[in-house]
């Protein structure tokens, strides 16, 4: 046993992480992540990287990891928000986990269980989580970053231009609409309504911004805190249901089926970007890296995820980004073109993150890539 540890209701802090470091034996790292998201090619790069590999699964859902070979060790658990479990927590640190987030992983076991419960070691800043998940923390650093962001509009009466409505929540994109007036979003309200996407008190926090005419684009950074750098890793734009599927159909057809449109991610594509706007790519990164810095120390450790809108313009507008690794991520499992320019075959965003954790542990500097 690690030590013992008793669940406080203050949150943990760096002392409490390296404490537990302490007892680490650090020629015997796991790289564990639950098994969701984008941990294929997290399981994959530890083990590329020479690390003993650990995948906490939710019954039912452990076969990609057993089929693909990518999980040295499965603990299955009933629900994934059981990772946060003392027994399953003190199991982590057993075997020297160091825990690669993701959306899945934040999603089940919860930003407050993280902040205040979880102690085990994280490859990245847990307390940056909540910035990517509340909309106004995120709009504040996209604005310190000087990074520009669709107009919000602050209610439904003031829409005066085609606006996208979102809602919160882990229902995706289900319920999304477009619309350019009051009287369009009470009606398109009414259709959501009635499919059972939305309820009465989603009128309230309904999030209304500006539309950005223009092609979506995923970028996917790593910040070394080792190198004090921003990389471009990769790229990706959404494949999304069913909106994807509905563009294939005649615009008679359209009209006629009148279909409601939803915006829930099933997939990506990989893609690049036309060669003269990675400069402005690099700035936005290397902006929101400084900025996460400033606001919420020691800022954007490792994988970091900007989601834009590109406009024949050639600007870009940022609407969310990810503080961790990105589900799209997955489109360059083994390399993308600009993980390749920087680092020749195989390098996924996984890899790279794991290789940060192993530069770090050799160089007996653990604690500043993880929190
Ligand atoms: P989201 O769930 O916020 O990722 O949005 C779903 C999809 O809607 C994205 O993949 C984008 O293609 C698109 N989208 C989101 N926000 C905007 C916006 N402000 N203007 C235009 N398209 C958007």
């Amino acid at each position: 046993m690690n030590g013992i540890f008793l669940t406080g209701v203050g949150m943990i802090t760096k002392d409490d992480i390296l404490e537990v470091l302490e007892n680490y034996d650090r020629d015997n790292l796991t790289i564990a992540t639950l098994g969701s998201h984008s941990s294929l090619h997290m399981l994959k790069g530890a083990q590329l990287e020479g690390f003993r590999t650990l995948a906490v699964c939710q019954e039912g859902r452990d076969v990609p990891y057993r089929r693909f070979g990518v999980a040295d060790e499965i603990i299955i658990v009933k629900h994934f928000a059981e990772m946060n479990k003392p027994e399953i927590q003190e199991k982590l640190r057993e075997m020297n986990a160091i825990i690669i987030p993701h959306g899945s992983f934040v999603a089940y076991v919860g930003l407050d269980n993280i902040e205040k419960d979880f102690r085990v070691p994280m490859m990245g800043n847990r307390r940056i989580l909540r910035w990517e998940s509340e909309r106004s923390l995120e709009r504040q650093l996209l604005s310190e970053a000087g990074i520009k962001t669709p107009s919000k509009i602050e209610k439904p009466e003031k829409i005066d231009r085609p606006v996208m409505v979102k809602f919160p929540g882990a229902r995706g994109g289900r319920g999304y609409f477009i619309t350019d007036s009051y009287e369009g979003f009470k009606n398109k309200f009414e259709e959501m309504k009635q499919r059972g996407w939305v309820t009465d008190e989603d009128w309230e926090i309904a999030h209304i911004e500006e539309y950005i005419v223009g092609n979506n684009f995923c970028i996917h950074y790593f910040y070394s805190p080792l190198a004090d750098e921003v990389e471009v890793l990769g790229m990706d734009r959404r494949y999304e249901a069913n909106i994807d599927g509905l563009v294939r159909i005649p615009a008679r057809d359209q009209i006629e089926a009148d279909l409601p449109p939803s915006y829930v991610v099933v997939g990506n594509f990989p893609i690049v970007v036309r060669e003269s706007l990675l400069p402005q790519i690099f700035e936005m990164g290397d902006r929101l890296a400084d900025a996460a810095k400033k606001l919420v120390p020691p800022g954007l450790l490792g994988a970091f995820c900007i989601q834009t809108m590109c406009t024949d313009n050639m600007e870009f507008y940022a609407f969310e980004i990810s503080a961790r690794s990105d589900g799209g991520t997955n489109t360059f499992m083994d390399s993308s073109p600009y993980s390749f320019l920087r680092y020749g075959d195989f390098m996924s965003m996984g890899r790279r993150i794991v290789r940060e954790v192993r530069i770090a542990n050799e160089q007996d500097e653990l604690e500043k890539v993880v929190t």
